[in-house]
C-alpha cells in the first residue's frame, strides 16, 4: 500500500537549551564523582523521560530539602531556588550544586539590586512554577507582587506607585508578556523594567521558529511535557501564528493519528527540555504511517554553552 505523502516542517532551534543541558550535566557529574545516590530536588529539568534516565543512574528526586539526608549531595534544579533552600542546606552542612539556569540567576539578581534601591518588585509569571516561587523566594515574603495577566494589573495593590520594577520568569509567551508589560507601564508610568528581557534567548528562539512554521502547516505537535512552561507556550503560540491543530506530546505514543487523518503537512518542535531522541520518535512514528519529506526551517542559530559549577570541574 503506497502511503500518504507529508511534509514534516521542523522547527529549528528546538529541544535543549544550554541551561538544561548544563542542569542534565550536573547531576551525571555529580554521580561521577560522589557515586549513587545524589538528590535532586525537584524535576531537574521537566521532562519525565531525561527524569526517569537520571533516576536510572541513580539520582533520587524529591520534593523538598527536609526528605534528603544529611550525608549525601543534592542538587537544585535548573529553574531556580528560593533563598531559604540553600540556607537550609548550608545550616546542615550538605554538600549542594546548584543548577539554577545562568539566565533565571540574572533574573535572582535583577530583582534584589531593585529592592536594594527601594523598589517594590512586581513577578509577571505563572503561580505555581518553580521558577516563579524561586524568583519570589530571593526577597522577603510579600516584597514581590506576580500577575500573571492584564486582568490582574488592574488589581495590583502596590506600596508606591513611583517605586516599582518588574522583572518576568524566562519561559513566558513573549507576546503575552509584551501586553502584560504594557499594562503595567500605562498603570505605573514610572516602572522599571530590565536592561534586557528577561524571556530567555531560547524561548525567544523556539517561538519564533513556531510562528514562522505554524501557518504552513495542517498541524503542529510540540514534544515536550505538560508541566513545561515552555512547551506549553509554543502550542499556544502555534495556534496563534495559524495552526489550527496544534498539540503538545510527551512521546509518539500520544499521538492522536485518528485528528491527523488527512493531513499533507505537520510542524514538529520540541520545548527547551524535550530531548531530540523523542523528537526523532515522533517522526519514525510518521515515518510509518506516511511518506515523509522533511524540511528544515531554521530561524536561529544558537551557540550558547553554560559551564557547570566550580565543584564539578575540581577533581574527584
Ligand atoms: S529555557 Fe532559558 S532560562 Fe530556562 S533553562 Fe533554558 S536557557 Fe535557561
Amino acid at each position: 500500500m503506497t502511503k500518504p505523502p507529508l511534509t514534516i516542517h521542523l522547527a529549528a532551534p528546538r529541544g535543549f537549551c544550554a541551561g538544561v543541558d548544563r542542569a542534565i550535566k550536573i547531576v551525571e557529574m555529580a554521580l561521577e564523582k560522589w557515586g549513587a545516590p545524589v538528590f535532586v530536588r525537584h524535576e531537574i529539568v521537566h521532562n519525565k523521560f531525561v527524569v526517569d534516565n537520571l533516576r536510572d543512574q541513580g539520582a533520587v528526586f524529591v520534593e523538598e530539602l527536609e526528605d534528603c539526608p544529611d550525608d549525601r549531595p543534592v542538587i537544585f534544579s535548573a529553574h531556580g531556588v528560593p533563598k531559604s533552600v540553600p540556607a537550609a542546606a548550608e545550616a546542615r552542612q550538605m554538600i549542594y550544586v546548584d543548577a539554577t539556569c545562568p539566565l533565571v540567576s540574572k533574573v535572582h539578581i535583577e530583582a534584589e539590586r531593585h529592592a536594594e534601591n527601594g523598589l517594590q518588585i512586581v513577578m509577571i509569571g505563572h503561580a505555581g512554577h518553580p521558577e516563579t516561587i524561586g524568583t519570589m523566594g530571593q526577597l522577603p515574603a510579600g516584597d514581590v507582587l506576580l500577575v500573571e495577566t492584564v486582568e490582574d494589573v488592574a488589581t495590583l495593590d502596590v506600596r508606591d506607585p513611583g517605586k516599582l520594577a518588574y522583572v518576568t520568569q524566562t519561559t513566558l509567551s513573549i507576546d503575552d508578556t509584551a501586553d502584560v508589560v504594557a499594562a503595567l507601564q500605562e498603570r505605573f508610568p514610572a516602572i522599571v523594567g530590565p536592561h534586557k528581557e528577561d524571556i530567555c534567548y531560547a524561548t525567544t528562539n523556539r517561538q519564533q521558529a513556531v510562528k514562522e512554521i505554524a501557518p504552513l502547516c495542517d498541524a503542529l505537535l510540540v514534544v515536550g511535557a505538560p508541566n513545561s512552561s515552555n512547551s506549553k507556550r509554543l502550542v499556544e503560540v502555534g495556534a496563534r501564528a495559524g495552526c489550527s491543530y496544534a498539540q503538545l506530546v510527551q512521546r509518539a505514543g500520544d499521538i492522536d493519528w485518528r485528528a491527523l487523518e488527512g493531513i499533507g503537512s505537520l510542524g514538529i518542535t520540541a520545548g527547551a527540555s524535550a530531548p531530540e531522541v523523542l523528537v526523532n520518535e515522533v517522526i519514525d512514528a510518521f515515518r510509518d504511517r506516511f511518506d515523509v519529506t522533511v524540511n528544515l526551517v531554521e530561524t536561529a542559530q544558537e551557540r550558547v554553552n553554560f559551564k557547570v559549577p566550580r565543584v564539578l570541574r575540581e577533581e574527584a
